[in-house]
């Protein structure tokens, strides 16, 4: 059976782009006959700078989310990062597999280390190495993501590719990412050519799970658009990203493709569009929103459900990692 792993990072502001490029889409593959793990990823959380006391809440805040949009604790594991060791252990065996040169050509690296990259964290820069390792160390065989971490997981690919042949084994299975569907690149409202991300500095850039209906509201309203009518056929959409955007995160949010979706609203003015995808974003959003902050009123549940995915989850990452070890050449305990 095919075995899927995903994490989001537990850096706050969990978002549209995350709900529909992830989250909405582990809960589908959880509908499958499929093994699954899901991780707020916390070491990836603090490449960049996290207070620790918004990492902690984050990351229970994340868990509330995975739950709430359908994640069943029982069916799929679900656990943080740093409760599971071998995910930073294998990380480690994979920096020393990794080479410099693939690292430098990411371009996430490239844009969160912007013009100082002197500055930024040697975790920063490893970081794909890490992502390779949450994924290899369970042997997941299909890992859902959105467009943007297509790169790494070619990487991931890569890692272990050159691990097998420079050791001469066929241990690591080379992972498929899965991006499919109308979601896997949901853009940022102000500016149609950067992605909607959590550690965008505009708030008015993205709506966050934890957005109230009027926010949500205010935050389509304002949506940069242009001022041409919406075409009738997806290639009306060329050039225009902004429209585009929109259009995709109707069809994502209403489980539509493009092309249903333009035949309703074809010819319309974005004064009539947006409301409607406001009603759909808030229709769609508000239940898990609510059951989102119900399961924050109970954090020892959440603790506890967190404690328990690790113990399965190591009861899978603890064998792989030691025959990692063995084929590496480290001397076991005895
Ligand atoms: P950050 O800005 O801190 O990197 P992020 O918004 O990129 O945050 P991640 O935790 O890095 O979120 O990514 C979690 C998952 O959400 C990944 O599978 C990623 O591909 C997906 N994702 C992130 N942003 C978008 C987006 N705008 N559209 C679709 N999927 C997205
Ligand atoms: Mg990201």
């Amino acid at each position: 059976t095919p075995r899927v792993f995903s994490g989001i990072q537990p850096s706050g502001n969990l978002h549209l782009g995350n709900y529909l490029g992830a989250l909405k889409r582990f809960v589908d593959w959880q509908a499958k006959d499929v093994e699954s793990i899901y991780c707020m990823v916390d070491l990836h959380a603090i490449t960049v700078w996290q207070d620790p006391k918004d990492l902690q809440k984050s990351t229970r805040e994340l868990c509330a989310g995975f739950i709430a949009a359908g994640l069943d604790p029982e069916k799929s594991i679900l656990i943080n990062q740093s409760q599971v060791p071998e995910h930073a252990q294998l990380a480690w065996v994979f920096n020393c597999v990794a080479r410099m040169g693939w690292m430098q050509r990411m371009t996430q690296w490239k844009d969160k280390a912007g013009k100082n990259a002197q500055n930024a964290s040697l975790g920063l820069f490893a970081y794909p190495a890490l992502m390779a390792a949450d994924i290899l160390t369970y042997h997941a065989t299909h890992v859902p993501v959105g467009e943007d971490q297509k790169q790494h997981l070619e990487l991931a690919r890569d890692i272990a590719t050159k691990f097998n042949h420079d050791y001469d084994v066929d241990f690591f299975p080379i992972p498929e990412p899965v991006i499919e569907g109308a979601g896997t690149r949901v853009m940022s409202l102000r500016d149609g050519s950067k992605k909607m991300s959590k550690s965008d500095v505009s708030d008015a850039s993205r709506i966050n799970l934890t957005d109230d209906a009027d926010t949500i509201a205010k935050k389509i309203r304002k949506a940069k658009t242009d001022p041409d009518a919406l075409p009738s056929e997806a290639k009306g959409l060329e050039e225009r990203p902004e429209a585009r955007n929109l259009i995709n995160i109707y069809a994502a949010l209403n489980g539509q493709s493009v092309d249903q979706v333009l035949a309703d609203v074809g010819g319309k003015q974005f004064s009539e569009f947006k409301p409607m995808l406001a009603d759909l974003a808030v229709d769609k959003m508000s239940p898990i929103t609510t059951e989102m902050s119900r399961l924050m009123e109970n954090q020892d549940e959440i603790d506890k459900i967190l404690t328990r995915g690790a113990e399965r989850a190591r009861a899978i990452t603890a064998p792989i990692l030691r025959k990692t070890y063995d084929i590496v050449g480290m001397v076991p305990p005895v």
